[in-house]
């Protein structure tokens, strides 16, 4: 008789209401894992929806007044409410799930991290920005609390999986897949007339408007850069970025003997956060099945970085080190916002981001606590508010 699969016994869900948080409650579903704990920010409709259907412990709302609302909506509930940050932190320890699930957008999910990685167990990390923001901090502590970490991130979960295939110590380098986004081959001139709708309109991808965005810019593709070097341990010129249109080899993995282990899979978040709840086991996530003769063919390409600079900007932040990355992450997030509400055109997003970050370098490489990191990030921020200003 085969051993049951290692599945989780209960489950907290940070940033559930969004697109990675949907999509992790679709797999929890699928493998009745109770669920202690699900946060949210301002969707209170689909946080009902949520809490009702799973009934967990609590509920937390990042904002007071849909807290607030939400908690009139749950009265003939057994569910506790509560808003703010830091109740989502003291409910992370509260519930002490076997495996929490970081999908918050942006930095927002770095305080959750920390107080998740305390708790040890597992952290099933979607919050990418949590590792580009104080990835030295977050691995530090999670190796003194035994928390182990597993990238929900599909680029990262492909090559946590390639890992497994020989020894850490004989890695040459990692290939970093990318489906180039909306603007593949365009001109900067051309990109100087793009719409949010055609940014919005991703080829293979169905995520939150803001990674969708920074798809586009390959923002995220940088940001990746920085969540691998801290993931898997590697300088980032051992990282090579592939573009590969298809989204069918979500990374890949090659060794000292030349020989390259990828992996292959239809695109959907939910292998990644299958994955993240039962490895090294594996349990159905929902997911098509691949049909390579379907698919046809799959193609690579160098990725343009004079027409996308911030894929090299995302280098120069981690070879800077300290809050260099952070200020990226803070310049970045104001931009994103800024283009979205339909204040600056997508041009100036990569213009304000790296003036930005360039103009805190020396400032920021120095910086190595927390407090330090989140101070640089903050006056970054508000630089790249005045830059907006000017647009
Ligand atoms: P969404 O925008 O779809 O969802 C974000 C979630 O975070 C929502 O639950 C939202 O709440 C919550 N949230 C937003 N702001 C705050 C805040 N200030 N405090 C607490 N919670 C907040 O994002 P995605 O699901 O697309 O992305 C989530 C994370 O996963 C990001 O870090 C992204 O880079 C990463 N990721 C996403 C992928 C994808 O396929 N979407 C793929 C790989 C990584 P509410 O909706 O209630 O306002």
């Amino acid at each position: 008789m085969t051993e049951p699969h290692a599945l989780p016994q209960s489950l907290a869900v940070l940033g559930s209401t969004g697109s990675v948080g949907v999509q992790a409650l679709d797999v929890a579903h699928r493998h009745r894992i109770p669920v202690r704990l699900l946060t949210g920010n301002r969707n209170v409709s689909l946080m009902e929806e949520q809490a009702r259907a799973y009934l967990p412990h609590a509920v937390v709302m990042a904002d007071p007044h849909a807290a607030r609302d939400l908690a009139q909506r749950l009265l003939d509930t057994p569910v506790r409410v509560s808003g703010g940050t830091e109740a989502i932190c003291d409910e992370i320890r509260a519930a002490s799930a076997d495996v929490t699930v970081n999908a918050i957008l942006g930095e927002a999910g770095l305080m959750p991290t920390l107080a998740a990685v305390e708790c040890g167990g597992r952290l099933a990390l979607a919050n990418k920005e949590s590792l580009v923001i104080a990835g030295k901090i977050v691995k530090k502590r999670a190796r003194e609390a035994g928390c182990e970490i597993i990238p929900v991130d599909s680029e990262h979960s492909a090559i946590y999986q390639c890992l497994r295939g020989g020894r850490p110590a004989d890695v040459q380098r990692i290939w970093l897949t990318a489906s180039g986004g909306p603007f593949f081959g365009y001109t900067p001139e051309q990109l100087a007339h793009v719409t949010l709708a055609d940014t919005l309109a991703h080829p293979t991808w169905k995520m939150g408007r803001k990674i969708t965005v920074d798809s586009a810019t390959m923002m995220n593709k940088g940001f990746e850069i920085i969540e691998a070097v801290h993931l898997f341990g590697l300088s980032e010129d051992r990282i090579r970025v592939l573009v590969h249109r298809e989204s069918i080899i979500h990374s890949a993995v090659e060794y000292i003997d030349t020989a390259v282990i990828a992996q292959m899979a239809v695109p959907d978040m939910r292998l990644c956060v299958a994955y993240a709840l039962a490895a090294p086991d594996r349990i159905p996530g929902g997911c098509e099945p691949l049909d390579l003769c379907r698919v046809g063919k799959l193609t690579f390409a160098e990725p343009d970085t004079l027409a996308f600079p911030l894929l090299e900007e995302a280098r120069a932040a981690i070879r800077c080190g300290g809050a260099s990355p952070a200020t990226l992450n803070a310049a970045n997030e104001s931009a994103v916002a800024a283009f979205l509400s339909g204040q600056i055109p997508f041009a100036s997003i990569a213009d304000i981001v790296c003036e930005t970050r360039r103009t805190f370098a020396d400032t920021a490489k120095t910086a190595a606590t927390l407090p330090e990191i989140l101070e640089q990030a903050a006056a970054a921020r508000r630089y790249a508010d005045s830059l907006i200003e000017k647009v």
